[in-house]
């Protein structure tokens, strides 16, 4: 029997461990030898753990075996921004985005394999839903870039690659404990943000944590109407409701809206979404549509956002034009999975459609 201790909390993990090691009639100081391994001071595998007895290092690679990713695929764009492409044990393909602004290193980490939410926009959601990461595979994705190399470890980490992250919410709940917990990764709450389209049960559950993480609502229209077009989720889980849920979340809000050529981008839409984002006093994010993910769609023109924005701002509410990060290495949401898949867009759009009704 194996346990995989990266996918409990530390707390959970360094029972497990204090057990074992008072089983196999180890000093109780062991632990403290033992236990950092995981996320404080990674190793790739115990082997490499050479401060202990060879004998105990080939019976922890037996009872906790640490699963490891292999990258597939790493490109480094033009603007700083870095795109890793892993490949999971059952050869699963999941991506982590890094993207250096400053001081600040935010690692951009998938929660699913795929997504089976179908947004019309998304290159991920064209894949459709493949399976759920354990926490160990999420937040892995920090603990992959810190054993490539110590200094690269992110100082933020958002929850905006692949998947919905309130559709696993078990494994998301764990990872916030590991990513946030001293004796995990020590990440500082405040720095690191759940992204998601507004899964009610577990958005309350989310809200309910004790810690200050930072919650972005991916709205990109301001009417059910025009949400339903772009996402199917709004059947589920309507705007009015996701509204209703933001007003009662203790902490401030950040509204994510990708800008579409002649779908959303009206001075009009805005004033729309103006009249939802003003009582929130949420911060609007606004993405240029990475024109990657949907074929069919045009982004805004570069007037069209900053009408966009200005009116926003008019209207009182803050909001912020993102610049698109790595476009030159297609450095959004799914698409270099979807690119190196290569095959028909058709046949994917077809997956996409399927998985995309929602229980
Ligand atoms: N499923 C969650 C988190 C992952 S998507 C969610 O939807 O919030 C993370 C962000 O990437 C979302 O705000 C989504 O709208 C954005 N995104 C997806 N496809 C995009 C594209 N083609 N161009 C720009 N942003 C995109
Ligand atoms: Fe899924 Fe988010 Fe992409 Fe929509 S935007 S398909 S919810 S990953």
């Amino acid at each position: 029997m194996s346990l995989d201790l990266l996918s409990l909390t530390p707390e959970a993990a360094k029972l497990v461990l204090e057990d074992w090691l008072a089983q196999r009639g180890e000093a109780p100081y062991r632990v403290r030898q033992v236990f950092p391994r995981l996320w404080q001071r990674p190793v790739a595998r115990w082997a490499e753990a050479t401060d202990l007895a060879a004998a105990l290092r080939t019976a922890l690679a037996e009872a906790f075996p640490l699963r490891s990713m292999s990258l597939k695929t790493h490109q480094v764009s033009g603007d700083g921004t870095e795109k890793f492409l892993w490949a999971l044990e059952d050869g699963e393909a999941i991506e982590s985005v890094l993207i250096p602004e400053g001081k600040r290193r935010t690692l951009c980490i998938s929660s699913q394999a795929g997504c089976a939410l179908g947004c019309v926009f998304c290159a991920t959601g064209r894949m459709g839903f493949r399976r759920n990461l354990s926490a160990g595979e999420i937040a892995g994705q920090v603990r992959e870039l810190m054993l490539r190399d110590p200094t690269l470890k992110p100082t933020n980490v958002v929850f905006m690659g692949m998947g919905e992250p309130l559709l696993n919410w078990d494994a998301v709940d764990t990872t916030l404990t590991i990513l946030n917990r001293a004796d995990g990764l020590g990440i500082g709450a405040r720095h690191i943000t759940v992204s998601t389209v507004g899964i009610l049960p577990n958005l309350a559950r989310f809200a309910r944590r004790p810690e200050q993480f930072r919650l972005a609502v991916s709205l990109h229209a301001p009417s059910s109407t025009l949400r339903r077009e772009l996402m199917p989720i709004e059947k589920k889980y309507s705007l009015a409701e996701v509204m209703d849920a933001l007003k009662h979340f203790r902490r401030r809000v950040t509204l994510e809206y990708v800008l579409i050529g002649g779908k959303n981008d009206s001075v009009e839409t805005a004033d729309q979404l103006a009249v939802l984002a003003q009582p929130l006093e949420a911060l609007v994010n606004l993405l240029p549509l990475h024109p990657g993910g949907a074929p069919d769609l045009t982004p805004s023109s570069r007037a069209q956002m900053l009408a966009f924005e200005r009116r926003l701002k008019h209207r009182g509410v803050e909001a912020v034009l993102r610049r698109s990060r790595g476009l030159d290495i297609s450095a959004a949401c799914g698409q270099l999975r979807v690119e190196l898949e290569g095959g028909a867009p058709s046949r994917r759009k077809v997956r996409a459609e399927e998985h995309a009704h929602i229980e």
